[in-house]
């Protein structure tokens, strides 16, 4: 029997087409390219983020073994890391920018919490945004929960948009994406710290109670957050930013640009680019 192939019919009458390789013609071409995931960290200063995107590249990234903690200089300017992980003969290229603290700046006394509104009511637009509670560890179940519970009502009284989003998921999609929901805003615990515990390196918190283990589901949420992120949501993070977000903010910056000069360099909106770059969100 002679194999499909071009101009080869599998079937007698029917010329073959080769629709069936898209599937494989996509794996390759993401083998070859690899994948780019961005991830923006921003929040107040003192908040953690820092430290959350160390332990994110050490938990992801880096299982060295345990060393000192560094201590970590407050950020003062926007700083990008990057690394390059293979898995399986996959590439990826994760970009992790932290962000100084914002408000920082400008007096906003008695009034930060309506710029965290402010900034997602805008940021919504334009990014995938994912909730997130720093320093789980120093609230009580109780106050985990109910402050979980504030930031929900928060969020749905200004009408931010969190990810991942019910009105564009597909059905199969959605009792996962509705776990991940009832989750949010995910309560997590950083440290750059590993403490050697039965033999198994871990990264966690120390205290005179005993050890907060960032990786371990039952003592806070950042597993799930890291398993959402990198396991299970990568793919559709990075179609539903180009797709609908990227194109959304690219229309309404030709709209409101239409008597003044819009650079395109390649299909690339450039003062966009320049517009994260620098950071002026
Ligand atoms: P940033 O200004 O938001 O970047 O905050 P940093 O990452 O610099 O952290 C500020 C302080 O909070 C540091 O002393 C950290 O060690 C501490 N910190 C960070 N994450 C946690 C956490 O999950 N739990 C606790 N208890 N402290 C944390
Ligand atoms: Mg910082």
């Amino acid at each position: 029997m002679p194999q499909a192939g071009p101009g080869v019919s599998p079937v007698e009458g029917v010329t073959y087409v080769g629709i069936d390789t898209l599937q494989e013609q996509t794996r390759l071409k993401a083998l070859r390219r690899g994948y780019t995931f961005n991830l923006l960290v921003v929040g107040r200063s003192g908040l953690g983020k820092s430290t959350f995107v160390n332990t994110l590249f050490k938990a992801t990234v880096a299982r060295r073994k345990s060393g000192e903690e560094e201590p970590l200089p407050s950020t003062t300017e926007v700083k990008t890391v990057s690394s390059s992980l293979s898995e399986g003969g996959v590439r990826l290229n994760l970009t992790i920018t932290d962000t100084p603290g914002f408000g920082d700046h400008i007096n906003n006394e008695n009034c930060l919490s309506s710029l965290d509104v402010e900034v997602l009511q805008r940021l919504d637009k334009i990014v995938n945004v994912v909730p997130v509670v720093a320093k789980a560890d120093t609230l009580t179940l109780e106050e985990r929960a109910a402050f979980k519970e504030r930031i929900r009502a928060d969020l749905s009284d200004h009408a931010i948009k969190v990810y991942p989003l019910q009105e564009y998921e597909d059905l199969d999609d959605a009792p996962e994406n509705m776990k991940i929901r009832e989750r949010l805003p995910f309560a997590v615990v950083g440290s750059t710290t590993w403490h050697e515990i039965h033999g198994k390196k871990l990264l966690g918190r120390r205290s005179n109670w005993g050890l907060v283990e960032v990786e371990n589901k039952s003592h806070n949420d950042f597993a799930y957050m890291r398993d959402m992120l990198i396991r299970t949501h990568m793919q559709d993070l990075i179609g539903s930013t180009a797709e609908r977000h990227y194109e959304n903010f690219r229309r309404a910056r030709l709209s409101t640009k239409t008597t003044s000069k819009v650079n395109i360099v390649n299909g690339q909106d450039t003062d966009h680019m320049e517009d994260l770059n620098e950071s002026k969100i």
